[in-house]
């Protein structure tokens, strides 16, 4: 763990560097030219200078031990200032974490002890043209080299596509299959019969370096392959996704609110109709507070399951799912309507909107798309239904309903109301066989985000109250905005698993008409609508919260 001060020393130089460096003039310019800015890729990375990758490496290899939530704090700054720039520094954290996972000593010393001295950057080669989602299907060989009866080394064979950093990696982890299965093995940059093809020409993220590599009879030693053993590769790519996750959630949660951090401003200058769009509430109800719910709501549940990672509760990969599934698609949202938000203005490049929205476009696609997160979230909590006969979901309500009489305004009872209604969805489900069909079991897979998300910001917006959030937690939002945020977002929630789950189950014949009304009193949805009410003044005071006139209005009212 790093220490608080040093975290924010780290993070406010990579502020001060881009301002200098990269201000919305260059960033546009390279967009334009589609360059991967090298230089600054390096710069960021050497140990001389900003040296991003130490945070990430354990100290006894020379680098400063942070933890997932320190790699959380990092994500979310470099992806407010490019997203492309951020893919390119971090691909390195995930080009490493096979070796950090996987490696033996001996690896690990040589290969992160170099990442922390030397500021190799590294690219991580999974996919390929025919296995994207599906890893499993990867065409990639690695065949053994045999020098008298002894494995002494491995001939690499295949393709891979769309590598970050693929045409300017120093080193590459690169799975391939072995005779014993899919193995992480690295090879470096120049070694005979390994080549990289011309940059991709990208809808965003055009500051990264995007490439497909080829590999053909391509020899490394034994010691290339990672843990020694073959056959691990996908437990070891498994191993990290709840971090690598938490990794991406992050940039969707730093683009999304650098948009609205442009837009929100602009509204403030922008008059029409004789007063500022801020002032309008069908622009700021629709435009901006509820993408500030959905951001706030997926932080909420990174930062829980940053500080779950980090006390060793192990590699959390659904909670990682949950989060990257809400906070990717929310920074999406977020910068779609940004654009909105900025008219025809938002529509043009000068006005940064359109390339966050180009550039984020990314995040509900690599590290897993946000289909594959529905299925993998869905999946896992499916298990838990059944272990616990249906219960599992009503059990995760009642803490919520205690912390409800506790802290009565954080919308903890409305979480619950949305974990209740969950339960009841999944069971229907289950009884008329409805996960057979792949769109219900999707569905389920939003929903569960949405309900647990719901019940993570009321307990986030609790322990702000109390004062106990996480030393590194982001305090943009004080205990009673957070609580009113909180409130605004279960109610969607509760609508959303009640109201859809009603909708689909019935629509995959999972409800007869005879049943319908007990299986809507079941869903709770009379309590669903009634927690709607007070609605509309909750977000007129989101509103002013974000516009800094909440103290003016109140001030007024007395
Ligand atoms: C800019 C960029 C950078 C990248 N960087 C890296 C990198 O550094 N290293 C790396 O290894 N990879 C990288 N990737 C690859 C990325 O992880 C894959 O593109 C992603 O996993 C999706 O795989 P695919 O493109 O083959 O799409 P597919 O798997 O073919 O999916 C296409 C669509 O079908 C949906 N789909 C897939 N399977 C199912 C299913 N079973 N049921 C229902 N729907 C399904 C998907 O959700 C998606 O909407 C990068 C990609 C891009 C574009």
């Amino acid at each position: 763990m790093i220490a608080k001060k040093t975290l924010k020393l780290s993070l406010k130089s990579l502020r001060d560097f881009a301002k200098k460096r990269l201000p919305d003039e260059e960033l546009l310019a390279l967009d334009e030219r589609d360059e991967c800015p090298l230089e600054i890729v390096r710069h960021m990375c050497s140990p001389d200078q900003l040296g991003i990758q130490l945070l990430f490496i354990p100290e006894e290899f020379g680098g400063m031990g942070g933890g997932t939530f320190d790699v959380y704090c990092v994500c979310e700054e470099m992806a407010r200032i490019d997203l492309g720039i951020a893919t390119a520094v971090l691909a390195t954290f995930l080009g490493s974490d096979p070796i950090t996972v996987g490696a033996t000593p001996e690896q690990k010393k040589l290969w992160l002890s170099r990442i922390a001295n030397e500021g190799l950057l590294f690219a991580y080669g999974a996919t390929e043209p025919e296995a994207g989602s599906d890893l499993g299907a990867l065409r990639t060989t690695a065949d053994r080299v045999l020098q008298d009866g002894r494995v002494v080394g491995y001939k690499i064979n295949g393709n891979k596509k769309w590598i970050s950093n693929g045409g300017i990696a120093d080193a590459y982890t690169v799975l391939a299959n072995t005779p014993a299965g899919p193995s992480w093995f690295v090879v470096e940059k120049g070694t005979k019969g390994f080549t990289h093809d011309e940059p991709e020409d990208k809808h965003g993220i055009r500051l990264s370096n995007t490439a497909a590599l080829a590999f053909s009879d391509v020899y490394v030693d034994a010691d290339r392959l990672l843990g020694g053993v073959e056959g691990q590769g996908l437990t070891q790519a498994q191993a990290v996704f709840g971090y690598t996750r938490l990794m991406v959630a992050a940039f969707g949660l730093g683009a999304g609110w650098a948009a609205l951090d442009r837009a929100i401003p602009y509204s403030t200058k922008r008059i029409q109709a004789g007063a500022p769009l801020s002032e309008k509430q069908g622009y700021t109800h629709k435009l901006i507070v509820p993408h500030v719910a959905h951001l706030e709501a997926s932080r909420a549940f990174i930062e829980e399951t940053a500080e779950r990672i980090d006390a060793g509760e192990g590699s959390l990969n659904t909670e990682g799912a949950i989060a990257k599934y809400m906070a990717t698609e929310a920074g999406n949202a977020a910068a779609e309507a940004s654009i909105q938000a900025l008219g025809g203005y938002g529509y043009t490049h000068e006005y940064m909107v359109e390339k966050i929205s180009r550039d984020v476009r990314i995040t509900t696609i690599y590290e897993g798309t946000s289909e594959i997160m529905e299925m993998t979230i869905s999946r896992d909590r499916w298990q838990f239904h059944l272990k616990t006969r249906g219960q599992h979901y009503h059990e995760q309500a009642r803490p919520l309903e205690a912390l409800h009489a506790k802290h009565p305004n954080v919308g903890a009872d409305i979480a619950a109301l949305a974990l209740h209604a969950l339960a009841e969805v999944m069971e229907k489900a289950r009884v008329a066989h409805l996960a057979r069909h792949q769109h219900i079991l999707l569905r389920l897979g939003e929903w569960i985000a949405y309900a647990e998300c719901a019940g993570c910001l009321a307990r986030r917006a609790a322990r702000l109250a109390e004062g106990r959030l996480h030393e590194k937690a982001n305090l943009r939002f004080d205990a009673t905005a957070l609580a009113a945020l909180s409130r605004t977002f279960a109610r969607e929630a509760a609508l959303k698993v009640a109201e859809e789950g009603l909708r689909w189950i019935r629509g995959a014949g999972g409800v007869s008409d005879t049943d319908i009304a007990a299986f809507e009193t079941s869903l709770g949805l009379p309590a669903i609508h009634r927690a709607q009410a007070g609605l509309l003044s909750e977000m007129d005071y989101i509103a002013d919260v974000l516009y800094d006139r909440a103290a003016k209005r109140a001030a007024v009212a007395a």
